[in-house]
């Protein structure tokens, strides 16, 4: 059953440097129970659509297209029914959100808070419950006698995490939940994610930059650059058997979870992604890619399905690269 839906999603910010579309056409489904990770650079849009979800984008924002939440459009929604969506409905962790904790405030409180307002329930059984979804996230119930500063960042990020599944949302968006984390707590805290999930039958969006991250923990994995999904399928299939010479560089950059000595040497992904407000004409990746064709400096691709190995194309792997439809190699041959 489709959970999250978004049907040719558009942001584009405007400010001093003119008009930024940062994400520009996004079709993409995320089913109940199913974990879906978005891979990307800095800088490809990847939280812009995460944002968009709860409606947390500036003013300076023009949305367009449709983001459906079981089938209920959030763009055309009344304040009041996105306040509550916000909590029981959907969820978000952010990069960094552990240093978003009220530093003079117990955690069991600021993990109680959304239950005493979403849920109207009394103060002794948020805390009671508060001291359960500490537990859930490996997080001894004393803890919520404690204040951030008493945590490391480990436990300050599974405090988020228990915060984001405190109403029960439905849909949790994680946005590089772990990156600040180091390799083995990252890898701790995201078994934790995935099995929550499992649990529970929620649906999962994992945002991270690192490819391999993602191909460990999610079912279907999407690639986004210069605002656009630019391959999807399987998540260990686009990690390893890359249709997208974009996603081919990032699996090399991020070989592999906990390899510390490939990180310091980003393999195979030179440059920077384009400034949005400055796009080149054809494929956005082309200016960078190994693979490209003559067709690729002005033309765009669509996403489309490509073949894997033999000749049809497969409909679960789609790629917008116009090298991989035609069934070559997206990586250059020595
Ligand atoms: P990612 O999460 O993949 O790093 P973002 O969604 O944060 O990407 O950013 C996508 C693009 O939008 C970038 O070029 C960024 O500079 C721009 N951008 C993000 N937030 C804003 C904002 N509030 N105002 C103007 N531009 C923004
Ligand atoms: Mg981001």
């Amino acid at each position: 059953m489709t959970l999250l839906e978004f049907r040719d999603l558009h942001v584009t910010y405007t400010g001093s440097r003119g008009r930024l579309p940062a994400v520009r056409g996004v079709d993409l489904t995320v089913d109940a129970g199913e974990t879906l990770g978005i891979a990307g650079e800095s800088g490809c849009g990847k939280s812009t659509l995460a944002m968009a979800v709860l409606r947390l984008l500036p003013k300076s924002a023009e949305v367009s297209g449709r983001i459906l939440l079981d089938g209920e459009d959030l763009l055309a929604m009344g304040w009041g029914r996105l306040r509550a969506v916000r909590w029981t409905g959907a969820s978000i962790v952010f990069q960094g959100a552990m240093h978003s904790l009220n530093a003079v405030q117990r955690i069991g409180r600021q993990v109680a808070e959304p239950l005493l307002v979403h849920e109207r329930t009394t103060p002794a059984k948020a805390a009671r419950r508060a001291e359960e979804l500490l537990e859930r996230v490996g997080l001894p119930p004393s803890r919520a006698r404690s204040y951030p500063h008493e945590l490391s960042g480990g436990q300050r990020q599974r405090v988020m995490i228990a915060m984001a599944l405190a109403c029960d949302p439905g849909l949790i968006i994680a946005d590089e939940a772990t990156t600040a984390l180091d390799v083995m707590v990252q890898a701790q805290v995201l078994q934790l994610i995935s099995g929550l999930v499992a649990e529970k039958g929620v649906g999962l969006v994992m945002i991270s930059h690192d490819l391999s991250v993602l191909s460990a923990v999610c079912d279907r994995a999407a690639v986004m650059y210069a605002g656009r999904i630019v391959e999807q399928g399987p998540a260990r299939e686009v990690f390893a058997n890359a249709r997208h010479p974009y996603s081919a560089a990032l699996g090399a950059a991020f070989p592999a979870i906990g390899d510390l000595a490939a990180r310091k040497r980003p393999g195979g992904l030179a440059g920077d992604p384009p400034d949005p407000s400055r796009l080149p004409r054809g494929c956005a990746f082309a200016p960078r890619c190994a693979v490209a064709v003559e067709r690729c400096v002005d033309e765009s691709p669509e996403l489309l399905p490509v073949p894997t190995g033999g000749s049809a194309a497969d409909p679960v792997r789609t790629s917008a690269c116009f090298v991989a439809q035609e069934g070559e190699p997206v990586v250059a041959q020595r």
